[in-house]
């Protein structure tokens, strides 16, 4: 959880409510959990939803936001296929994955890292 913190303080707030990474129960204390973040896939689906191009393609996998773009349609986090758009009640825009990696620098129990994908993977 300490990721999901980390991650929402990159906008200055504590709490978790604008983190771009979620851990999830698998289903119970035997079955751990779930940590839901952007996969940053090619040719992402989440993008070719858009209808107003307010998320266009990364290089190297991935997307980027344009908030001033985005008409909070939500067509994106129905799109995406980890569930990992969040969403911005304050906003009523998705809330992206912007790629930093600083929530692998607060896993205490170090399971996420932030790799380059390898084009075709
Ligand atoms: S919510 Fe915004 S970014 Fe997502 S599909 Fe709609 S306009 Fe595009
Ligand atoms: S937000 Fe979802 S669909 Fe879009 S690049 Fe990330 S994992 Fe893929």
């Amino acid at each position: 959880m300490e990721c999901m913190f980390a991650c929402s303080r990159r906008v200055g707030r504590g709490g978790f409510d604008k983190s771009a990474i979620f851990v999830r129960s698998a289903g119970g204390m035997e079955h751990g959990f779930v940590i839901v973040v952007c996969r940053a896939c090619e040719n992402p689906p989440c993008a070719k939803v858009c209808p107003t191009d307010a998320l266009r393609e990364r290089e190297g996998g991935g997307v980027i936001l344009d908030e001033d773009k985005c008409i909070g349609c939500g067509n994106c986090a129905e799109a995406c296929i980890m569930g990992a758009i969040f969403w911005d009640d304050e906003k009523n825009k998705p809330i992206v994955c912007k790629y930093c990696g600083n929530c692998t620098n607060y896993c205490v129990h170090d399971v996420i890292s932030l790799v380059e994908a390898e084009a075709g993977a």
